[in-house]
């Protein structure tokens, strides 16, 4: 005898079950579509999650972004309190916990030990109260982040070690579905063909303090590689779009890097000397933060409390 899928068994039983023990699920069809016009769009929504049958049934009403927003969030704490119930009936593999922050599970490595004894309902994963230090005057938390999204990166202070109009803003991007901060800060400006000295350079990080990741003291302990043939002390042949210098942090698991670039200078006004500026550029890879207990969000991150 062929043997029947397990999806369509788990199917014919939920069938049964709302046959048996829901009368709204047994009423007319006719009655059903009387009923749903009197409903909200994300009542619809909800209803047609609920079975098959009605999924079927109801066509799904056109939603506005927010209301989507609404609804995700509804499905969201929906299948958290499913997983809940399953963790209390110890159907959860054994390493694995809920999250009360990301609404979902992780493994129990990515919770405190005090949290792991806590009930499912109450206990946060460590990323959730964690946060990404942007500059000296932001810090976000994976759930500003998850509902600001980039804006939520942006700082209204002005930036830059050449301050007033020069001053640069802090860039979040996704790109390919990975979050990458781009923090860049403009150092100096030159006239057009003067060069700079190295030491000039590396003097002017040690003065930016903001902006890298958590293990870089700026310009103490950042190693510079050479960039692309500046090996020499003096950059007078730097010319516009050459990187100075460029390097990374070597922190297992962090991908951060920074250079140095010297670049021509857009926001003249009429009249002014061609000038060139120096830009300290870093760029932050967070991967694609499906949730705070990525180790990605971890390694770029510090404890609240630590600040
Ligand atoms: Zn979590
Ligand atoms: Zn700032
Ligand atoms: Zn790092």
């Amino acid at each position: 005898m062929p043997q029947t899928p397990k999806s369509t068994q788990s199917a014919l039983a939920a069938e049964l079950h709302n046959s048996t023990y829901s009368p709204l699920y047994t009423l007319p069809a006719e009655l059903l579509y009387l009923i749903s016009s009197f409903l909200s769009p994300l009542e619809i929504m909800s209803t047609r999650a609920t079975s098959r049958k009605f999924s079927v049934l109801l066509p799904p009403p056109k939603l506005t972004t927010p209301l989507r927003r609404q609804y995700r969030s509804l499905v969201r704490r929906s299948h958290f309190r499913a997983l809940c119930a399953f963790e209390r009936q110890n159907q959860l593999p054994p390493d694995i916990l809920v999250c009360s922050a990301c609404l979902q599970s992780h493994p129990a490595s990515a919770f405190p030990l005090s949290e792991q004894t806590k009930p499912p309902a109450r206990r946060q994963c460590a990323g959730s109260t964690r946060v990404f230090r942007v500059c000296a005057h932001k810090a976000v938390t994976f759930a500003a982040l998850e509902v600001g999204g980039a804006e939520s990166m942006r700082c209204a202070v002005p930036h830059g070690a050449v301050r007033g109009r020069e001053a640069r803003e802090v860039v979040s991007c996704r790109v390919g579905g990975d979050v990458v901060v781009v923090w860049e800060c403009v150092l100096m400006r030159v006239a057009a063909g003067r060069g700079v000295w190295r030491k000039e350079v590396l003097e002017a990080v040690g003065r930016v303090g903001e902006g890298v990741c958590p293990h870089l003291r700026m310009g103490v302990d950042m190693k510079w590689e050479a960039g692309r043939g500046m090996l020499g002390k003096w950059f007078r042949g730097w010319r516009v779009g050459d990187w100075g210098l460029v390097g990374s942090c070597e922190e297992g698991g962090c991908e951060t890097s920074f250079y140095v670039e010297r670049k021509r200078c857009k926001d003249l006004k009429d009249g002014e000397e061609e000038m060139a500026e120096i830009v300290f550029c870093v760029e932050r890879h967070l991967g694609p933060l499906r949730d705070a207990a990525d180790p990605r969000w971890s390694v770029q991150t510090v404890d609240m409390h630590s600040m």
